[in-house]
């Protein structure tokens, strides 16, 4: 049995996030510029290496594991490794989940079920198809909406994260509470962050505070705070009206660092410890060095013990506190 991972601040880390590819079928403007410039396929870990790095992790005592990206259900076989993953539920891991648009559910959805997989979340901003195509570029509603009716059938709980975005999705917010609640989906609010180069401007102006979209829903709505917490930047509602259950995730506060379990790591093996912070670590080349299994988690371990007390997002400090990186890198 190996020690679990503690870091610096007594915070045991038992959640990892895992982008396995930077690529995408969409072009999501707040995500992606529409010309990306993706990374070279040597880079990327292979599934193998995927693998073998997240197992480390369990080890060490992860138990939840999502899978992220860029979209996850393009990178090329990536069912074998969920297949992979699988293997450890019930074997260390509790969790394995994904975070995906909806692209690919509909071929997707029933065997990730016969994985194991329980819960996903899907990205959907708008129920209206044009805009749907704006935000998206490249994403048409349809076929988000059978993935979506896929899932439900294969009996996979589904959690709808939706962008606030000024003067976008304002205006759909009780129509996309009212689809959730009839769809019987949860649903969660995020508040756009500033990753990525995309031009101060059009950032500064998707901005639309959570602490605002909130006060709209108490205007009509009777939203009882709920004690769940899951180490990360949500905090839940009760819709008192109808049972829902309304998630905000407001990444630009400080108030959940001092909870922090998860780390990040990217498609070509480097460690985010924090997603607001730049510092990294490359498991890359130890994985690559054909290091065995003992220093592999030593340089996990190593890892962990840099993570920093909390994240450095500040739109009013300007550019400085800002991330260079796209959220597709670091896989949201
Ligand atoms: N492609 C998948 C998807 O869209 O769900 C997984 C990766 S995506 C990067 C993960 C989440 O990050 C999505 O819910 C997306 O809406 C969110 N996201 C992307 N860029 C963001 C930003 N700048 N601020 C806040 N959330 C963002
Ligand atoms: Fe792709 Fe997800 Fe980013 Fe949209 S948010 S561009 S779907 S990675």
């Amino acid at each position: 049995m190996q020690t679990p991972l503690i870091d610096p601040f007594a915070r045991a880390i038992t959640y990892l996030r895992v982008s396995v590819t930077d690529r995408c079928d969409f072009r999501c403007t707040y995500c992606m510029a529409e010309h990306m410039q993706f990374l070279p396929k040597a880079d990327l870990l292979t599934l193998e290496e995927l693998e073998r790095l997240c197992g480390a992790f369990v080890d060490l005592g992860v138990r939840k594991l999502r899978i992220t990206g860029g979209e996850p259900l393009v990178r090329r076989n990536i069912l074998s490794f969920f297949q992979a993953m699988s293997e450890r539920l019930g074997n260390g891991l509790d969790e394995l989940t994904l975070t995906t648009n909806g692209s690919q559910l509909a071929r997707f959805a029933a065997p990730l079920a016969d994985l194991g997989v329980r819960r996903i979340n899907v990205s959907l901003d708008t129920l209206d198809p044009d805009k749907f195509a704006a935000i998206t570029r490249w994403g048409r509603l349809p076929q988000v909406l059978d993935g979506l009716r896929a899932a439900k059938d294969a009996g996979l709980r589904v959690k709808i994260n939706t962008v606030a975005l000024k003067g976008f999705n304002e205006d759909e917010l009780f129509a996309l509470l009212d689809w959730c609640a009839a769809e019987g989906h949860d649903l969660t609010f995020i508040e756009v962050m500033p990753m990525g180069d995309m031009g101060e401007e059009q950032r500064l102006g998707q901005y639309w505070a959570l602490s605002d979209l909130r006060a709209r829903l108490a205007q009509r709505l009777t939203l009882t705070s709920l004690a769940e917490r899951t180490g990360g930047p949500a905090r839940y509602v009760r819709i008192e009206e109808t049972g829902q259950k309304i998630g905000f995730i407001t990444p630009l506060t400080h108030n959940f660092c001092e909870s922090c379990n998860r780390v990040r790591l990217t498609c070509t093996g480097e460690l985010f410890m924090c997603l607001g912070q730049e510092d990294r670590a490359d498991l890359r080349a130890p994985l690559r060095a054909g290091l065995g299994d003992a220093m592999l988690h030593d340089a996990i371990r190593a890892a962990i013990s840099r993570k920093p007390k909390g994240h450095d997002f500040d739109y009013t400090r300007g550019v400085a506190g800002q991330m260079s990186r796209h959220m597709s890198h670091t896989g949201g």
